[in-house]
C-alpha cells in the first residue's frame, strides 16, 4: 500500500505557485488577490476559510475575508458580489458554503462573475469543463487530478467508481475522470443514495472516490484488492484528545481498507490539502488572465 501524500504534493505545488505569484507581482505591481465571503459562524467553514487565507499569504497572494452575520439578506450579499465583480484589483471570489437556509446558493453562485469564480461552481465553468474547454475546475476534483498526475498514476482504461454526486465534488469528479485527458480516460460509474447494491458497484472500482460525508462509510469488504482509494470525506467529531477540540475522519475506513489498496489518501493529510492547491492555482490563473483574458 502506498500513501497519496497530500502534505508532500501540496507543499511542492505551492512552491511552484509562489514562484509564479512573485513573477506576476513583479510584472503587474500587485499581488494575485482572493476574496472569501463567510456568512455566519459554522465551525467547519471558519476553519476552511482561515486555512485558505493562510495559504494565500504563504504563496504571496493578497487575501481578504469578508464576514457577514448569519442574518444578512440575499440582496445585501449579492450586492457585495456585484461590487467585487467590478473591482479590477480582485482576481478571485469565493463564497463559503453552506449558506443559511434563507439564501439561495444557486443565486449566489450565479451572481459571481464566472471569470472570478475560482471555486469553479458557476454554470459557465461547469459547462466548459464538460466540454473540455479552458475553465476554472472545482477545487476539490482539481486537487485530486493534480495528485493523481503528481504520482504518475495511469488511470486510462480503469474503472472508476465515484460515491456521491454533489455539484462540488462527486459530479465534477466523474466528468474529469471520464474526460479524454491524462489523468482521465476512465470508465466511470457515478453512485449515490439511490444506487442499488452499492457494495457490488464499489467492488468493481479500480479507482474509488468516496465523497459521501459519512464517517468510515466505505469498508474493506466494499473495496477490490489493489484499488486506488481517494477519500474526500471530512467528518468532524468533538474530541478531548486534540488541542482543537475536534478530530477529523474520512468517508473510508482507512485502517481496514488501506491494506487492500494499492494507493490511498489519508484524512487528514490527503484531499483537503489538495483542495487548497486547486483554489490557489485557479486564483493565479484568474490573476494572469490565462483562462479568461482580463478586461
Ligand atoms: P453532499 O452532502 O452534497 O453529497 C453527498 C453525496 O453522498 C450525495 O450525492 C448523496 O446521495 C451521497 N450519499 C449519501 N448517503 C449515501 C449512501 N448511503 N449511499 C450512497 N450515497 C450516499 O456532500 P459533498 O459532496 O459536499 O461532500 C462530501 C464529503 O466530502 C463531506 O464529508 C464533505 O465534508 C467532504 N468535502 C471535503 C472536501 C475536501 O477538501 N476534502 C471539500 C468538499 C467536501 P444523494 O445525491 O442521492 O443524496
Amino acid at each position: 500500500m502506498n500513501i497519496l501524500d497530500g502534505k508532500e504534493v501540496s507543499a511542492k505545488i505551492k512552491e511552484d505557485i509562489k514562484v509564479e505569484a512573485a513573477a506576476f507581482t513583479a510584472a503587474s505591481g500587485r499581488k494575485p488577490h482572493l476574496v472569501a465571503i463567510l456568512v455566519g459562524n459554522d465551525g467547519g467553514s471558519e476553519t476552511y476559510v482561515a486555512s485558505k487565507m493562510r495559504n494565500c499569504e504563504l504563496v504571496g497572494f493578497e487575501s481578504t475575508n469578508i464576514r457577514y452575520d448569519v442574518e444578512v439578506s440575499e440582496e445585501e450579499l449579492i450586492a457585495k458580489i456585484q461590487e467585487i465583480n467590478k473591482d479590477p484589483n480582485i482576481d478571485g471570489l469565493i463564497v463559503q458554503l453552506p449558506l443559511p437556509a434563507h439564501i439561495d446558493p444557486d443565486k449566489v453562485t450565479e451572481a459571481i462573475d464566472h471569470r472570478k469564480d475560482v471555486d469553479g461552481f458557476h454554470p459557465i465553468n461547469l459547462g466548459r469543463m464538460q466540454r473540455n474547454l479552458p475553465c476554472f475546475i472545482p477545487a476539490t476534483p482539481y486537487g485530486i487530478m493534480l495528485m493523481l498526475g503528481h504520482y504518475g498514476i495511469d488511470t486510462a482504461g480503469k474503472h472508476a467508481v465515484v460515491v456521491g454526486r454533489s455539484n462540488i465534488v462527486g459530479s465534477p469528479m466523474s466528468i474529469l475522470l471520464a474526460r479524454n485527458s491524462n489523468p482521465g480516460n476512465c470508465t466511470v460509474t457515478l453512485t449515490h443514495s439511490r444506487t442499488k447494491d452499492l457494495k457490488t458497484e464499489v467492488l468493481r472500482g479500480d479507482i474509488v472516490v468516496a465523497a459521501i460525508g459519512k464517517k468510515n462509510f466505505v469498508t474493506a469488504d466494499m473495496v477490490k484488492e489493489g484499488a486506488i482509494v481517494i477519500d474526500v470525506g471530512i467528518n468532524r467529531e468533538n474530541s478531548t484528545e486534540t488541542k482543537s477540540g475536534f478530530k477529523l475522519y474520512g468517508d473510508v475506513d482507512f485502517d481496514n481498507v488501506a491494506p487492500k489498496a494499492s494507493w490511498i489518501t489519508p484524512v487528514p493529510g490527503g484531499v483537503g490539502l489538495m483542495t487548497i492547491v486547486g483554489l490557489l492555482k485557479n486564483t493565479l490563473e484568474a490573476a494572469k488572465g490565462t483562462i479568461y483574458p482580463k478586461g
